[in-house]
């Protein structure tokens, strides 16, 4: 499978520090405690390969791991702490902001959202900075197994109607680390961009 075996490449703190591309990149983003993290492990079959501080204010970094196939994915740090002061944020917005509007190198974003609330106001942001970019889009709707089916499907639904004006540029599914559900489907999407 496409994860597995990830490595450990490299972390940097701002736009300067991008190492100059080597393979195509896959981003994962998404809002603190949206369950990025987790997601990112259990797609990679580590318990901690993502790990990611959880103290609000430190410096937050963008984590590149190399997958088998010579791709990297890379983990950008989790926005949308209430108590960042608004330095690291500021910080936060441009080094997102760059990494999502300029890499050449990013073939696709993978949007991590908790399927209790998604579609936030910074949910869209990084929607709006990285679509024009024509590339793809996959959400996460993850924690759905705190959902019962019918509302889990509802929400399902509800999002893809939301992103339907992107067309084809964006795809939705459930997914959830702590039942495992939704990594084969998650696999094969981010492998069709990889031409996998
Ligand atoms: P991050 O800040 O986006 O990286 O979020 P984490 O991956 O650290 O997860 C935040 C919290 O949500 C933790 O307490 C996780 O155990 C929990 N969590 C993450 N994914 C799931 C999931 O699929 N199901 C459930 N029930 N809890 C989850």
């Amino acid at each position: 499978p496409l994860f597995r075996n990830a490595q450990f490449e490299i972390s940097i703190a701002k736009p300067s520090g991008l190492p100059p591309p080597s393979g195509a990149e896959i981003a994962f983003a998404g809002r603190s405690n949206a369950g990025k993290s987790s997601a990112i492990n259990t797609l990679v079959g580590h318990v901690r390969l993502a790990f990611v501080s959880k103290t609000p204010g430190r410096t937050q970094l963008i984590n590149f791991f190399r997958l088998n196939n010579g791709a990297l994915l890379v983990d950008l740090p989790g926005y949308g702490y209430a108590a960042v002061p608004e330095k690291i944020r500021r910080e936060w917005q441009a080094l997102i902001e760059v990494y999502l509007k300029k890499r050449e190198s990013l073939v696709g974003l993978v949007l991590i959202m908790d399927s209790r609330r998604p579609l936030t106001t910074l949910d869209r942001q990084l929607i709006d900075w990285f679509a024009p970019s024509g590339r793809p889009i996959h959400v996460l709707l993850t924690k759905s197994d705190k959902l019962s089916r019918g509302p889990a499907a509802a929400v399902l639904q509800d999002v893809r109607r939301e992103l339907a004006p992107l067309g084809g540029q964006v795809t939705v599914q459930l997914f959830s680390s702590l039942k495992k559900s939704g990594v084969e489907e998650a696999e094969r999407v981010i492998g069709g961009w990889l031409g996998a």
